[in-house]
């Protein structure tokens, strides 16, 4: 049976209690869980347990549909927990998250770009764009993405079947689950919707300015940027 993921419904949810599946050691597997797991180009989530003592986690990984989380110390076999995660960390991976679908979604729509990758951190986000983008279209897609932010669009998250999945759902190569009866879609409504796994806020207003703060040429088709949000 795998770990329920309280974070894909309610990614503001802080705490949570759960029944202790199994532990190893420092490795504690839990029956549900509001920490993110490492995927997708987002960062896991650290935080505390609290049982018969405080532990801190330190990194949280998915195998397979199990969620295992990384303890600073050695578990003593407690068979409840609250667990709580640090929400300053996970707000600021939700924000950056819900930009890099903003400008994920302009550059898919209005250039026809992919994006082959991103990466996530509390101060910044890297997107690779494979697209012979010149620098001068800068200001412009950041303007275009701020205006995203500035509507205030609603970003809502649901699942679709597979066989209902097209190929313009994906824009970023991140984390589709081969095999999953379910899609989890995230939608910027009005605006963009793709497949995906993580974390996100619920408006975009949320995410702030965007900033494009850095710009690599990696070559033809292959551009590195970061952004920073203000
Ligand atoms: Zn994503």
């Amino acid at each position: 049976m795998g770990t329920l993921k309280l974070y894909l419904d309610d990614p503001y949810l802080i705490e949570f209690e759960s029944n202790v599946m199994e532990y190893n050691g420092k490795i504690l597997v839990l029956e549900r869980t509001a920490f993110y797991p490492e995927g997708g180009g987002q960062p896991c989530d650290t935080g505390k347990i609290l049982g018969n003592r405080e532990y801190n986690v330190i990194k949280v990984f998915k195998e397979g549909d199990i969620v295992y989380h990384e303890l600073d110390s050695e578990f003593l076999g407690e068979k409840n927990v609250r667990g709580v995660i640090d929400w300053e960390k996970r707000y600021l991976h939700m924000r950056h998250h819900t930009a890099i679908h903003i400008l994920s979604g302009i550059l898919f729509k209005d250039y026809g770009a992919r994006i082959t990758g991103s990466q996530i951190y509390t101060d910044k986000a890297r997107m690779d764009i494979n697209y012979e983008l010149s620098k001068d279209k800068l200001p412009e897609i950041e303007a275009k993405a701020n205006d995203i932010v500035k509507k205030g669009l609603d970003v809502v998250w649901y699942y679709i079947d597979r066989k209902d999945f097209k190929e313009d759902m994906v824009r970023i190569r991140e984390d589709l689950l081969p095999g999953d009866e379910k899609l989890r879609i995230v939608e910027i409504k009005g605006f963009d919707l793709q497949a995906d796994g993580g974390t996100h806020v619920k408006n975009t207003a949320e995410v702030g300015t965007i900033k494009i703060s850095k710009y690599e040429n990696k070559g033809k088709m292959n551009k590195r940027i970061y952004i920073n949000l203000l």
